[in-house]
């Protein structure tokens, strides 16, 4: 039952009360709640290892998405993020999709691609059928550079060889691309794969006799995906003041809406990954890469689309999400950033598989509580009420003047900076 992600009332607690809650059901001793609250001085020491200048730390907000449950298992979704609403949202969609049954999920192996770019190689086709023939002893140099990960059943284990047009310029030689599929287990893989990709170069040189340039990842993982889904009876949508049967109307068109259009899809996927990314910095990924493959792979028919589709079946709302995700346990800052390995741990995965589960699974409840407001009575109403916080805040108020600041504004409907500074006024008169 510690487990359990509903935690009701959850957001009305004082931070004290946030912090029991959290060290209870996350299982966190007080020395971890304090490193991942960032209620100790910042660890310049680790910052430094992490990056080249380090002169401090920068702060950003950490909260809790709550309801989640993926698979059948509840997960508490920490969430780094600056945007007020985000949390909100996710939590409220995976209480829909809860009380529902829960998000389903599955993810693939954690297949990634090494890129070797060879040029002046001659015939193309000849140089091609060469690299092939070579198949077995290339994958074996590659893995030779990182025994251990073949050890743990992962590692180089496939080779392709895909022939490009020339694009305009002035080199007129077609592109020759070696793909090294790396299995790279529990890590993103990035240096793995490049350290692969450079160390069988000098062999693809010598085995077609031409010049190898580029040898790195592809943040295109699209040999590593992701899916979620979900089936919500319409019924149960009702809320905003609006019947079921019109909120998933609402969201239909809203689906369609983002496959017609890239103008809207761009924007579609946006809300997708205000929850990806934020489980993403609060765990310690590479949220750079997760963003470049996601939208490369929305643009995988050579039309920019979404990431997410809603579709009506026998009276249920049934969402999916499929993207690429490239994330590790493992790796990078993940075993050096304390605040990282305590964001893991609450989430309480034990495989990076897990992990782009409940990733999937963060990314359509976002997409769900976008939609549905977006199809209904829109996102204003909700956010203005959060952004006058912000706005409050900005125009000087503090403690519990700022709630008061936040109810006044939104009742004049008039949510400035300026107007917040003559409610305060007036207030503290
Ligand atoms: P690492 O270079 O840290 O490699 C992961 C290490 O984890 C391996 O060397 C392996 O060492 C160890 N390990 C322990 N257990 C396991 C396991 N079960 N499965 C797999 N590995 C295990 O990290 P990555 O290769 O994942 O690279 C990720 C970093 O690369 C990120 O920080 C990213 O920002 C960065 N990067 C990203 C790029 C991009 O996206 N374009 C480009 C370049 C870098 P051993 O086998 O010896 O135990």
């Amino acid at each position: 039952a510690t487990r359990s992600s509903r935690l009701p009332g959850f957001h009305r607690r004082s931070m004290e009360e946030r912090w029991r809650e959290l060290a209870l059901r996350g299982d966190l001793t007080p020395e971890e709640l304090r490193v991942l609250c960032a209620l100790d001085a910042p660890h310049l020491d680790v910052v430094n290892q992490m990056i080249e200048n380090a002169v401090g730390v920068f702060a950003l907000p950490l909260g809790l998405g709550l309801n989640l449950t993926v698979n059948g298992r509840d997960h508490l979704v920490p969430m780094v993020v600056e945007e007020p609403s985000v949390i909100a949202a996710v939590s409220l969609a995976s209480k829909l999709v809860r009380e529902a049954g829960g998000f389903l999920a599955e993810a693939s192996t954690s297949m990634m691609i090494g890129q070797v770019q060879l040029t002046g190689y001659g015939d193309p086709e000849l140089a091609r059928a060469r690299l092939l023939a070579g198949r077995e002893h290339l994958l074996a140099l590659a893995n030779s550079f990182h025994p251990s990960l073949e050890k743990r059943g992962g590692g180089a284990c496939d080779l392709q060889v895909r022939i490009l047009p020339a694009p305009e310029g002035p080199h007129a030689e077609p592109l020759l691309i070696v793909h090294l599929l790396v299995d790279t287990q529990e890590a993103m893989g990035a240096n793995l794969i490049n350290t692969m990709a450079e160390g069988i170069a000098p062999l693809v040189e010598q085995m077609t006799g031409g010049r190898v340039y580029l040898r790195i990842l592809s943040n295109l993982a699209d040999q590593r995906l992701a899916r979620a889904s979900c089936r919500i009876p319409v019924a149960s949508l009702a809320g905003l003041g609006t019947s079921g049967q019109d909120i998933a109307e609402g969201i239909l068109q809203a689906s369609r809406f983002a496959r017609a259009d890239p103008y809207r899809a761009a924007t579609h996927n946006k809300g997708v990954m205000n929850g990806i990314d934020a489980v993403a910095i609060a765990t310690g990924q590479d949220w750079r890469a997760i963003e470049a493959g996601a939208h490369a792979y929305a643009c995988r028919d050579g039309r920019y689309g979404p990431l997410t589709n809603w579709t009506m079946e026998d009276g249920h709302l049934v969402g999916r999400i499929e993207l690429p995700l490239a994330l590790g346990l493992v790796g990078g800052p993940i075993k050096v950033h304390p605040g990282a390995q305590l964001g893991l741990k609450l989430l309480g995965v034990s495989t990076v598989r897990e992990l782009s589960m409940v990733f999937a699974a963060v990314g359509l409840a976002q997409n769900l509580a976008a939609v549905r407001a977006l199809g209904s009575v829109g996102i204003q109403k909700g956010h203005m009420a959060m952004h006058a916080r912000c706005v409050a805040v900005t125009a000087g108020a503090r403690g519990a003047d700022v709630e008061k600041v936040v109810r006044l504004l939104v009742e004049r409907g008039n949510i400035k900076v300026e107007a917040a500074r003559e409610i305060l006024a007036a207030l503290q008169a």
